[in-house]
């Protein structure tokens, strides 16, 4: 019989084509999720140690353009006290003509004040008013630094809110000496976190939130960014300190994951980096990996739904195409096979009976043929009407489908009442047991009618026709052979086999 397993065959092939090519274009999209990861990570990071670079530049030349006006006012200071006693008033004075000349040819908008710290840590003068309260600083970092350190030159205070204006700054300081070297004060200057901030902010992308911190060389803050940051932070500095930094990093400028080892994705930090020159400030700039994510996760969703969308697409196609197969196989099926019986027809064995054949030939293995008729099959019909004999047609077909049990045994509708039992492998002693076993299994069989009603017994005719007797295989003549023998049958009073005597004979 006709292979009907193609319909799994097919539905298994298809399944295979659609597993492949769902993996193909969920691989793909994969690979090319994960590329551009990887180009957004680097591209981050580079952001990251430009926006550092940026943040470096700004704070450096803001401290380095202090320092400088900071140097005018304590030369003309040294000069004053070169020639005598140095009033507040004139300290204050000083200040303001060297800020603004310096604003001036800076061109600077920076609004910090320039202070005056005597050497008991008392505030002397600031630019914006006199006489000034005099507030006691001689705890602040850079005055005390300066007061015990006679060598040192400059020094940068930690970010603070000022005392003076409330504001949050960061001081650049200089020592005040006199002619005999002695220690005469501190001159120092706000750098307002503000000014930095609003400076900054013309270079950086406020699409996407980032940090900058700057830290002074001692590992205090002295820029946050956005300035709102100072609020939230304090002085209290950040995960990231100078100390692991310099531990981490031997060059200037870089970029990398931070921590390394992290607890968690959304606490790892993508950071930028710079050191300056002339102050050693250390500026991260930094942005946490899940927000990195979340921006990838939106600029990826058109390339996530166009797959998705083939996806889909490929589904309804394989579903679509399993059906037309599907309905393929059945009409293949339904050519191959008896709509009445079930059992395979007449085409079926057209197809399969030479195969048989040939296979017995060259396995040299003797092939049985049984040609059956149901006897006295139209007066049958006539007693029970055609759907009687139907039911009686189904009936004995099912009963010689049951006899034979070898994979390879095929029995078909040959037409009418007449059916074909092909078994290869068979010699004629097994061929007449399965005869026997049909003949006496037909004749137990107990019909009913639609109704229920009990109709008669039926009886069949058997000729069998075997290849051992022939010197060829010649299936049409195998079959000639068996229906001459089941007619002798007939002859001979039915309900019985007869063997064919062969033709070559
Ligand atoms: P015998 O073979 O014993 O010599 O007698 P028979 O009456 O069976 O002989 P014949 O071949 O003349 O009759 C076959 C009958 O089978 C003719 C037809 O009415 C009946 N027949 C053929 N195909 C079908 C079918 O599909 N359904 C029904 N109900 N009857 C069928
Ligand atoms: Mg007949
Ligand atoms: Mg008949």
């Amino acid at each position: 019989m006709r292979d009907f397993s193609i319909k799994n065959k097919a539905s298994r092939l298809i399944f295979t084509l659609y597993t492949v090519m769902v993996m193909t274009l969920l691989g793909s999209l994969g690979v090319s999720l994960y590329q551009s990861w990887q180009l957004r990570l680097q591209s981050s990071q580079n952001e990251m140690a430009r926006q550092a670079g940026i943040g470096n530049f700004i704070i450096e030349h803001a401290s380095i353009n202090a320092a400088k006006a900071l140097g005018n006012a304590q030369q003309s200071l040294q000069k004053i006290m070169a020639g005598g006693t140095l009033s507040p008033q004139q300290v204050h004075e000083v200040l303001q003509y060297c800020l603004q000349e310096h604003n001036a040819f800076i061109n600077s908008d920076y609004r910090g004040l320039m202070l005056f710290i005597d050497a008991k840590g008392l505030l002397q003068a600031r630019t914006d008013s006199f006489p000034s309260e005099h507030f006691d600083f001689s705890d602040r970092i850079y005055f005390q630094h300066l007061h015990k350190n006679p060598e040192l030159e400059i020094t940068i205070g930690p970010l603070v809110r000022a005392q003076t204006t409330g504001e949050w700054v960061f001081h650049v300081a200089i020592p005040l000496r006199d002619a005999k070297k002695a220690f005469r004060g501190v001159l120092a200057q706000q750098i307002r976190l503000t000014d930095i901030a609003q400076d900054m902010g013309r270079y950086i992308d406020h699409s996407r939130p980032v940090q900058i911190v700057t830290q002074t060389l001692d590992g205090h803050l002295a820029l946050v960014y956005p300035p709102q940051l100072a609020t939230q932070i304090g002085t209290r500095g950040i995960d990231i300190s100078y100390a692991d930094f310099a531990r981490r990093s031997s060059t200037p400028q870089d970029a990398f994951l931070w921590p390394t080892t992290p607890s968690s994705a959304s606490q790892r930090l993508v950071v930028g980096y710079e050191v300056s020159e002339h102050f050693h400030f250390l500026t991260t700039a930094h942005r946490t990996l899940a927000s990195i994510l979340i921006g990838f996760i939106e600029e990826s969703l058109f390339l996530i739904s166009i797959t998705v969308v083939a996806l889909l697409l490929l589904s309804l196609m394989v579903v679509r195409l399993n059906r037309v197969y599907d309905q393929f196989a059945d009409a293949l099926h339904d050519s191959y096979s008896d709509a009445l019986t079930q059992l395979p027809n007449r085409r079926a064995l057209q197809d399969m009976f030479p195969r048989l054949l040939r296979e017995g030939m060259r396995s040299q293995q003797p092939l049985s043929v049984l040609f059956i008729d149901i006897d006295k099959f139209k007066s049958f019909n006539d007693d029970y009407g055609h759907d009687g004999g139907d039911i009686a047609l189904k009936a004995v077909a099912q009963v010689l489908q049951g006899c034979v049990k070898r994979p390879l045994d095929f029995v078909c509708r040959w037409g009418g009442e007449e059916f074909l039992a092909i078994l290869p492998h068979t010699a004629l002693q097994a061929a007449t047991l399965i005869a026997k076993d049909m003949l006496e299994t037909v004749r137990q069989l107990e019909l009913c009618d639609e109704q229920g009603r009990a109709m008669r017994q039926v009886s069949i005719s058997i000729g069998i026709a075997n290849t051992a007797l022939m010197t060829d295989h010649d299936g049409e003549r195998l079959i000639n052979d068996a229906d001459h023998a089941m007619q002798a049958a007939k002859k001979a009073g039915r309900d019985q086999y007869v063997i064919a005597r062969t033709s070559d004979s």
